[in-house]
């Protein structure tokens, strides 16, 4: 388990944060984000990696990861290395057996991803997760710092 220093676990953190940890990957990658209980971040894990898709991955995997953590809630995204950030319909039937899974070991599911290039979607409400908002750049930025993610540490 990774996940020194983050903040609190927003949704926005945690797509900024995947961004930044997914943006050379060019396979698909299903991250898990733990909470605890005041929805601070604890840490996120690579639940699944490579060829397999999200619908083949192990739950029991998630799960475990889960427990260890301590987490009492989570966020999970995936990427798709090469497509558009619409969930496929085997992306909605993952979230729902993520969802079934983690509510056996008492973890809430608090949200779904998907990540592609800069565009985060929500896979249950379809929105898009805004962490470009800086007006005069088109690349994300840190929404702690506001530095731009391509460059190097201030
Ligand atoms: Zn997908």
């Amino acid at each position: 388990m990774a996940g020194d220093g983050l903040p609190i676990g927003r949704p926005t953190d945690v797509a900024v944060h995947a961004y930044l940890e997914l943006a050379e990957e060019r396979n698909e990658v299903l991250l898990g984000y733990w909470l605890d209980s005041n929805q601070r971040l604890l840490g996120y894990d690579r639940i699944a990696y490579g060829g397999e898709t999200t619908a083949s991955f192990s739950v029991n995997r998630a799960a475990r990861l889960g427990i260890a953590a301590g987490a009492s809630a989570a966020y999970f995204l995936h990427n798709h290395p090469t497509g558009t950030a619409e969930p496929s319909p085997n992306d909605i039937k993952s979230a729902d057996r993520i969802d079934q899974y983690m509510a056996n070991v008492d973890i809430l599911a608090l949200g779904h991803f998907i990540l592609a290039g800069t565009e985060v979607r929500n896979i249950r409400s379809g929105r898009t997760l805004d962490i470009v908002p800086a007006s005069d750049y088109t690349g994300a930025r840190c929404p702690n710092c506001n530095h731009r993610l391509e460059d190097p540490e201030p």
